[in-house]
């Protein structure tokens, strides 16, 4: 897997494209794409210098914001082919998800447990399959310790491919159960959670590092993820009739939600279909460490984030700077996330977040996964 063109171009160039202009259309596979130091290839997890990889093209579309109504919500979240640099090929119905008003929060919930495996990964995992499909992969593997694992099971069975699903030998059964009733073979590893992503990866690259029948259809690494997380915030801004929330909050694991809604928000303004970007913040339980500063979200947002001055992100930040510091606005302003709420992106039922934020902000914010709302266009 991965054959290497060699830099092409400058890191850190955008890559929105036009289909209306470009000559190649979306049966051809995008190529992958290293912002930090150009490399193409055709497919490959990561670099070889170790950073994530974006597609190299990453479709816009012209002319101005559609009106909402011609939307068809019963195309889900796949109405945003325009955004999507992958085609539909693995559907569950995904998406559309209910953004739903709060107005003693100010703020609307977007119910991101209304998906067809119950958490917000089923955006990522129906573009990543999508992908995988398209590049006639027959079997895949993922490492996850949950909802991840589940998605990429379910979407897997509904391709048909073979799926293998890395997790930690303490996984919870319930799980366990929901990746074994989608057909797939989950793969128990003893030791840290890092133990079974390398034992995953292992299994994707080989012992020689040449590759083998595996493709890794990861959560954290394969962009294909984001480009569908991405649509949470095509969505979010679709419902509010193209205004953008003034801020979004999202929970705070691998960041795969909120890298997605941060890219999903870019894209929208760089098309023009909205005014600015929301602040972003990322929220976590206290007991949960912080991001490694290694992971993948930290490592893609390093080069991902070049112009985040409204996004509550420090602008360009280089790469030794301490990563862990740029998602987590957790807490901010007061704000802490009710204890019933998971990694998902489910606020799940009954975890109402009323009783757990100290003071009603004076200004606007999202929960999220949710969008605040005061700043509709009129
Ligand atoms: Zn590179």
């Amino acid at each position: 897997m991965g054959d290497k063109f060699g830099p092409q171009r400058s890191p850190g160039t955008d890559s929105y494209w036009h289909p209306a202009t470009d000559p190649l259309t979306m049966s051809d596979p995008t190529r992958l794409s290293c912002p930090d130091c150009g490399a193409e290839y055709a497919d490959r997890w990561r670099c070889e210098c170790g950073h994530p990889l974006e597609f190299a093209r990453r479709p816009l579309p012209e002319g101005p914001a559609p009106d909402p109504a011609t939307f068809d919500a019963r195309e889900g979240l796949w109405a945003f082919t325009e955004f999507l640099p992958v085609e539909q090929r693995v559907s569950l119905g995904e998406g559309m998800t209910p953004l739903q008003s709060a107005p003693d929060w100010d703020a609307e919930f977007k119910l991101e447990y209304v998906f067809p495996t119950g958490s917000f990964k089923d955006r990522g995992a129906t573009t990543t399959l999508s992908r995988a499909v398209e590049l006639g992969v027959e079997k895949v593997v993922e490492d996850s310790s949950g909802n991840a694992g589940a998605a990429i099971a379910t979407y897997a069975a509904r391709a048909g491919v073979d799926a293998e699903i890395y997790v930690p030998a303490s996984v919870k059964d319930s799980k366990l159960r929901a990746i074994e009733a989608a057909g797939a073979t989950p793969v128990r590893i003893e030791g840290s959670r890092q133990d079974v992503t390398d034992a995953c990866v292992d299994a994707a690259v080989g012992a020689d590092g040449e590759g083998t029948d595996a493709w890794y259809a990861s959560h954290a690494w394969n962009p294909a993820f984001f480009a569908g997380t991405a649509t949470f915030a095509y969505e979010t801004a679709l419902q509010r009739d193209w205004a953008a929330p003034d801020a979004v909050v999202t929970p705070l694991g691998h960041g795969t939600l909120f890298l997605g809604a941060y890219r999903g928000f870019r894209a929208l303004e760089a098309a023009g279909w909205i005014d600015e970007i929301p602040r972003l913040y990322g929220a976590r339980p206290p007991a949960t460490p912080p991001s490694s500063p290694n992971s993948t979200a930290t490592q893609a947002a390093r080069t991902r984030w070049p112009t985040a001055s409204r996004s509550g992100i420090p602008s360009r930040r280089t790469r030794s700077s301490t990563p862990s510091t740029r998602p987590t606005a957790t807490r901010s302003r007061s704000m802490r996330w009710p204890s019933g709420t998971n990694s998902t992106g489910s606020t799940a039922r009954g975890s109402t977040p009323s009783r757990r934020v100290r003071s009603p902000p004076r200004r606007s914010r999202s929960c999220a996964p949710a969008a605040r709302s005061t700043r509709r266009r009129t």
